[in-house]
């Protein structure tokens, strides 16, 4: 448990700050934004949820502007690391303004992305994604809840979207000691699923009960590409969600696709898009299942296919869970290799924080040598370019993905 110290024994009497342990401040010379409670001496001042604080090494010097987080683990986040630069509402619209012109610069054939990442984009605990004329906006940090009402107004100035909606009802939240929020912040609240395209291919996207935002489009750039190996190929899309891989494999010309998820609502979904492209629905099924177990059944079917895609949710939100997560994605890894055809392709995902591309590749490799299967490793995957990730905080490096040739 940090002291608490009295005001006048911190350096800069009128703010509240956070006095790190000796040694404790070697992350933020990095500029890593991440301040946990274990490396926090004492408190000066009684900074509420979300306030601004300074951060300073046992020394005094000072480390950086922090969102304080009395509630979680990450007990304070960066905003900036000069001292000149103590946040305030200019600071905030400025980052906001920055992250979708970078979005612009882009220039993606898609009129949904994302346009704050979180950390990448110096805005932690925002995660704001546009889906045509509408932002929908995800806060899930107490310093991001408390300039809320600044953050939304500037992405609607930035982003000239009429209608902000958020969908603030992540879990993490309860970790942050905030309560779940969804609703419309701005405009009219959906009637109707929003209409996005996608590399030619449209996608109807409910933002109010979709999983996250409504639609994953860190894999925009991935569904192509695997699409692009599907034609006249048997493909077995496992995590399908609302079809995005299905869908590309279909335009692709596949010769069939079996979609499994354990979301009704997004198999509904996903057979609904399909229709949307007049996609030909006689080589498409939706299985309602769950991947674990429908895996072994095809096996015990002695299905096979030519191209398998695995996009599995996240199973290690932090490294913490990592051991637990290496069963899961091996055991899926390992199904998937049996099922597949000499000559067929593996796409294997993992979106799990907690599991590095390296031991990701690790995992698969075991999961090929238990299959007796040998494997080229053909490309490896990332999330799309509005899915920046900062050099110094490899913890938003979430997606990464291998495209196996198995021989
Ligand atoms: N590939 C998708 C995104 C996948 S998100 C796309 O391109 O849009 C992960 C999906 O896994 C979700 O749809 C969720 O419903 C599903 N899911 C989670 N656990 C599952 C399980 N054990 N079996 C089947 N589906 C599961």
């Amino acid at each position: 448990m940090a002291k608490q110290g009295t005001a006048k024994a911190g350096r800069a009497a009128e703010v509240p700050a956070l006095v790190l342990k000796e040694g404790r401040e070697k992350s933020l010379l990095r500029r890593h934004p991440w301040v946990f409670s274990g490396a926090v001496a004492q408190i000066y001042g009684s900074p509420q949820s979300g306030e601004t604080v300074a951060v300073r090494a046992a020394s005094g010097r000072f480390l950086a502007w922090a969102a304080y987080s009395p509630a979680s683990q990450i007990r304070a986040r960066a905003w900036s690391f000069s001292e000149d630069e103590k946040p305030d509402e200019d600071f905030l619209r400025a980052r906001v303004v920055d992250a979708v012109a970078r979005r612009a610069a882009l220039a993606l054939d898609s009129n949904a992305l994302r346009l704050v990442n979180g950390e990448a984009d110096g805005l932690p605990g925002l995660v704001a994604d546009r889906y045509d004329d509408l932002v929908v906006v995800q806060i899930t940090s107490a310093g991001a809840e408390r300039w809320r009402a600044v953050l939304v107004d500037a992405l609607q100035a930035a982003s000239g979207c009429p209608r902000i909606y958020e969908r603030s009802d992540a879990d993490v939240r309860a970790l942050e000691g905030l309560e779940m929020r969804s609703g419309a912040l701005a405009g009219s609240p959906p009637q109707a699923p929003v209409l996005i395209s996608e590399h030619g291919l449209q996608y109807a996207v409910d933002v109010s009960t979709g999983q996250k935002t409504g639609f994953f489009l860190d894999q925009r750039d991935n569904r192509l590409a695997v699409g692009a190996l599907c034609a006249d190929r048997d493909v077995l899309n496992c995590f399908c969600y609302t079809g995005g891989f299905t869908l590309s494999a279909l335009a692709a010309g596949a010769r069939s696709v079996s979609s499994v998820d354990s979301s009704a609502g997004a198999l509904t979904a996903g057979r609904n898009n399909l229709e949307l492209n007049g996609l030909d629905a006689s080589r498409a099924q939706w299985v309602d299942a769950d991947v674990f177990r429908h895996l072994r059944q095809l096996k015990a079917e002695g299905r096979s296919f030519d191209v398998i895609v695995l996009d599995p949710p996240k199973f290690a939100p932090t490294s913490k869970d990592a051991e637990r997560a290496a069963r899961g994605y091996k055991d899926i890894n390992l199904h998937a290799l049996q099922l597949l055809r000499p000559g067929g392709y593996l796409a294997s995902f993992s979106c799990s924080s907690g599991v590095n591309a390296d031991l990701f590749q690790k995992i698969v490799a075991g999961a090929a040598a238990d299959a007796a299967v040998s494997c080229r490793i053909e490309r490896r995957f990332h999330a799309a370019p509005d899915h920046p990730v900062l050099l110094e905080f490899p913890e938003g490096d979430y997606l990464k993905g291998l495209l196996l040739l198995r021989q």
